[in-house]
């Protein structure tokens, strides 16, 4: 048996540190048993998927320097690798289904479904699909599929009694069939769910190995059955521990910069952004703390994964970093590193606009752009407080901002402007008031290029650290405040949706 693991991004936002984490875990695991590795992109979803979002995963992965050998960029004999691109497939194995009773068409509106909802709760049931349509005959069936009425094929989930999972590292987990809902294997729009999507393509693409984010454990009941249901054997299950922030609650761009891009902008080595994902929840049997890909394949061994929350802390990234600058480049590879990260013509494409304008000679440049350069800028609290603005006012402006920022797609300098706009409206500041205050927060000094250059320059997640660091300095938002605040924006949002301001 050739093993066979996969990564199955979605492509509905930022490429993800847990993305490369979890692909470097199947990455590694394949090469030591001299297996593929495989890239597929799950895009059932529609509406979030999005061809940037894609491209952007894609360009982060390669950069981190995993190599998959079958993927939408490069093909393979199992393809095609985006799910959008497979949708008939989907469809026959849910009508397969329909035909063998293991799933069932479902007409509920909805609106039905939410009464149903709410029927439930209201007697502390925990909400469900009831199975009404399971009753249904199949002249009713078969009438209301002539009618045309909307419907979604949903699979059939035992009654009672416990669904026994087996994980590779966890062993058997047991999950009582009560709490599993009849998922929805196929939407009204005629597109899988991911659940079906998702086993149906690893068999098909004869996936041996799963090893995914423990966020997944709730739906591998589901999956089993599936596998049940289809007569199929299941590859083997491996659920890795999630990545966590220093405070160990689950790793989220809200606390910490989580775009693998943000490290490469930030001026990171791939390799040392690999070597530290690797040392999440395994180590080497030396115990060695640098360690190439190569070498980590080489004593790759799972069943060592410890399954305690590994914290993703960026200072010990830096340090990790550090010691890959100090002793891992000839010095040949360092220059060209080091031009290829902040010096190159490229950049200085995008930064001579800016600087054609203002500078006599070239010695003047580092003047005008040195906060592209700097990994945070120092910004000293008295420096905030000499912004025209009081305290209360520089943090709730700072944490609307990150907050309008984080939805900002795509990246340009009219939606960064726009944002900008609605926070001095929600927070009834003037724009001349909050510039001085962002320019603080990216900039650190005096002098610099504007706000709105350094935010396009510097791309989404270095601004919003920068914000975030500024709102430190500040003081933070308390707890308390932070409820305030959140329902104070939410009501922000909408009296700017409602109008169509600000955007
Ligand atoms: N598309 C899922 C994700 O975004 C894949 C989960 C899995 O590996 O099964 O993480």
């Amino acid at each position: 048996m050739t093993v066979r693991t996969r990564i199955a991004p979605s492509p509905t936002g930022d490429p993800h540190v847990g993305t490369a984490y979890i692909a470097l875990f199947n990455y590694a695991f394949a090469k030591a048993h001299g297996g593929d590795f495989v890239l597929r992109i799950e895009d059932t979803d529609q509406v979030r998927s999005t061809a940037e979002s894609e491209h952007a995963i894609l360009e982060a992965l390669r950069w981190t320097g995993l190599r998959w050998d079958e993927g939408p960029d490069v093909g393979g004999a199992k393809g095609p690798y985006r799910q959008s691109e497979r949708a008939a497939m989907y469809r026959a194995h849910a009508a397969q289904l329909v035909e063998s009773g293991h799933a069932f068409h479902c007409f509920c509106t909805p609106e039905d479904l939410a009464e149903m909802r709410q029927a439930q709760m209201a007697a502390g049931e925990t909400p469900k699909y009831d199975g009404r349509c399971t009753q249904l005959t199949e002249t009713e069936v078969r009438k209301r599929l002539t009618d045309g009425i909307d419907h979604v094929i949903r699979m059939r989930i035992p009654k009672s009694g416990d669904c026994v999972v087996h994980d590779r590292l966890r062993g058997e987990i047991s999950i009582p069939w009560a709490q599993v809902d009849m998922q929805v294997l196929q939407k009204t729009d005629g597109l899988p769910t991911y659940h079906l999507a998702n086993v149906v393509d690893d068999h098909l693409m004869e996936i041996t190995h799963v090893i995914r984010g423990e966020e997944w454990i709730p739906s591998a009941p589901k999956h089993q059955l599936l596998y049940q249901y289809f007569g199929w054997d299941m590859p083997e299950l491996c659920h890795l521990p999630l990545l966590r922030n220093p405070d160990q609650s689950k790793l989220s761009k809200r606390k910490n910069p989580t775009s693998i891009l943000f490290y490469r902008e930030q001026g990171f080595l791939p390799e040392a952004l690999l070597n530290y994902l690797g040392r999440m929840g395994w180590s080497m049997p030396n115990d060695a703390e640098r360690f190439t890909l190569k070498e980590m394949v080489e004593s790759f061994d799972i069943d060592r994964v410890s399954l305690g929350g590994p914290i993703f802390d960026i200072e010990k990234l830096r340090w990790l970093n550090g010691q890959w600058l100090k002793s891992a480049l000839s010095d040949e590879e360092y220059v060209t590193r080091l031009m290829a990260w902040g010096f190159s013509s490229e950049f200085f494409q995008r930064a001579l606009p800016h600087l054609k304008t203002r500078i006599d000679v070239f010695s003047d440049a580092s003047e005008w752009l040195s906060p592209l350069w700097t990994q945070m800028p120092e910004v000293a609290p008295d420096a905030l407080t000499a912004v025209d603005l009081s305290e209360e006012q520089t943090q709730c402006a700072l944490q609307f901002l990150i907050w309008r920022l984080e939805a900002l797609s795509p990246w340009d300098r009219s939606g960064v402007e726009a944002s900008i706009r609605f926070v001095c409206e929600g927070l009834e500041i003037k724009l001349k008031q909050l510039m001085p205050l962002v320019f603080l927060a990216l900039s650190g000094r005096q002098q610099a290029i504007s706000a709105f250059d350094l935010a396009i320059l510097l791309g989404a997640d270095r601004t919003r650290a920068r914000l975030r660091q500024a709102l430190e300095v500040s003081g933070g938002v308390s707890k308390k405040a932070l409820k305030r605040l959140e329902k104070s924006y939410a009501d922000a949002c909408r009296a700017v949706d409602s109008t169509g301001e600000a955007h």
